[in-house]
């Protein structure tokens, strides 16, 4: 990296830092011939799978869509935006993983539950409820005991 003051090729990283959020790296660099200091940002190439619907479609992976839903989840609910960042961050990394050049849009749903279930019971709940439309309201309970089982709490915290 050149030094956009001087131009010497002579400069160093003095700091480091992955930005999960924005999926950029934060780099503190500086000139070791005019010691001026600048800042870099570099984008890391997001290499997302195709997503496949239910009607056997194919789009590019929306990131954005992914937000709004887990966001209409968590509607009213305490969960911060960092921590809908962070949840992001881990759905990518997961799909990411798994190096393949497709995903149904189901398993990303599976992915977003996991998630929603670690931060939020209702919300949790509350998306569980569309993305698996449920027929009757055997299915929910089934769905909503399966939590309380595994997590033996209550499902409203009061
Ligand atoms: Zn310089």
């Amino acid at each position: 990296m050149d030094c956009p003051f001087c131009q010497s090729h002579d400069t160093k990283v003095t700091d480091s830092r992955f930005v999960p959020e924005t999926n950029q790296i934060r780099r503190r660099r500086e000139c070791n011939v005019c010691v001026e200091r600048f800042t870099t940002y570099e984008i890391v190439e997001l290499d997302m799978p195709w997503v496949i619907k239910r009607d056997g479609a194919r789009a590019s992976f929306d990131q954005q869509k992914l937000k709004a839903g887990l966001l209409r989840a968590v509607q009213k609910r305490p969960v911060s935006m960092d921590q809908i960042d962070v949840a992001i961050s881990h759905i990518l990394r997961q799909i990411r993983g798994l190096g393949e050049k497709e995903i149904e849009s189901q398993k990303v749903g599976e992915f977003v539950m996991h998630e929603l279930r670690e931060l939020d019971d209702v919300a949790y709940v509350r998306f569980a409820s569309v993305y698996h439309r449920f027929q009757d309201v055997d299915a929910f309970v089934h769905e909503v005991q399966g939590l309380l089982s595994t997590k033996n709490k209550p499902l409203v915290k009061k």
